[in-house]
């Protein structure tokens, strides 16, 4: 593994416009299980019961995502050493951006700016009206779920309320989609963590990348479909490869 964790240092020391792309395999070391590892809530849930379409329909789906919401208990978690590792890329002023498809909120919470992070799918740290736009902190509809309020709507117009996520079969947001694009076109290094890359649109961004001869580095447990087009492979934990990594960079 040394010699991976001396060409990603080599690859960060020459560049100026870092590009890191999140999954929830960089979140699990923090205790947050992802998607689609053995553990991973789609072995306990069907991704299929959990579309748009029927949150907006159906209120047994309403309950069912508002308990695994909070059962993240996001509010609660800590950053893990990768998150920290990519506040330091940032102190180093190497970082161009955060792309994350985490809804956690963990790199905010680890100190990189809230300008440096596009969130492609949303956040779980808002919940949002689906008719006016309302936006609250989970924490504050929380405690309406303490006072039995199990399906919650809006305090002033009646609209149904939602975590500020993506959910399956909703639209991407348009300006984060857009703007993620164009960094990972310029970027100069796009480094991949904790990600199966199989969610579309979110894995076209490092296709974009390497469109534009940017050198692509996959830092993931298990292999993914992008690991022939990259230039380092690393099949091993986010956070003790990303702290081996900053070592030897800083
Ligand atoms: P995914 O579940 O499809 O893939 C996660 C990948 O991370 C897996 O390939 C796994 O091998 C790898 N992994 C797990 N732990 C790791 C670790 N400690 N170090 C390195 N790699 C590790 O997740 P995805 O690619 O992000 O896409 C699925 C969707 O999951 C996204 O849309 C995202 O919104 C959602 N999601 C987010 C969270 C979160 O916010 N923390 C949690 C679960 C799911």
């Amino acid at each position: 593994m040394k010699e991976e964790y001396d060409a990603i240092a080599d690859l960060i020391m020459r560049a100026r416009k870092v590009v890191i792309f999140t999954g929830a395999g960089i979140s699990t070391e923090s205790g947050i299980p992802d998607f689609r590892s053995p553990t991973g809530i789609w072995s306990k849930f069907n991704p299929a019961d959990f579309t748009f379409d029927k949150y907006l329909v159906n209120p047994e789906v309403r309950r069912m995502t508002w308990w695994r919401y909070r059962e993240m208990k996001v509010w609660e978690i800590e950053p893990n050493a990768a998150h920290y590792a990519l506040v330091d890329l940032e102190g180093m002023g190497k970082l161009d951006c955060i792309i994350t498809q985490n809804i956690d909120g963990l790199h905010q919470k680890a100190g990189n700016s809230e300008d440096k992070v596009i969130e492609l799918h949303g956040t779980v740290r808002h919940v949002t009206c689906l008719e006016c736009e309302k936006r609250w902190p989970f924490e504050e509809i929380l405690r309406w779920f303490e006072k039995g309020i199990e399906d919650p709507h809006c305090d002033e117009c009646g609209g149904l309320l939602k975590a500020a996520t993506i959910s399956f079969g909703q639209a991407m947001p348009a300006k984060e989609t857009m703007e993620a694009e164009e960094r990972a076109r310029n970027s100069d290094l796009f480094i991949v963590i904790g990600s199966s890359l199989v969610v579309y649109p979110a894995a076209y961004m490092p296709v974009f990348a390497l469109e534009s001869g940017v050198p692509l580095v996959i830092i993931n447990r298990e292999a993914t479909p992008m690991d022939h087009r990259a230039t380092v492979v690393v099949n091993a934990g986010a956070g003790d490869t990303m702290s081996a990594v900053m070592e030897r960079v800083k």
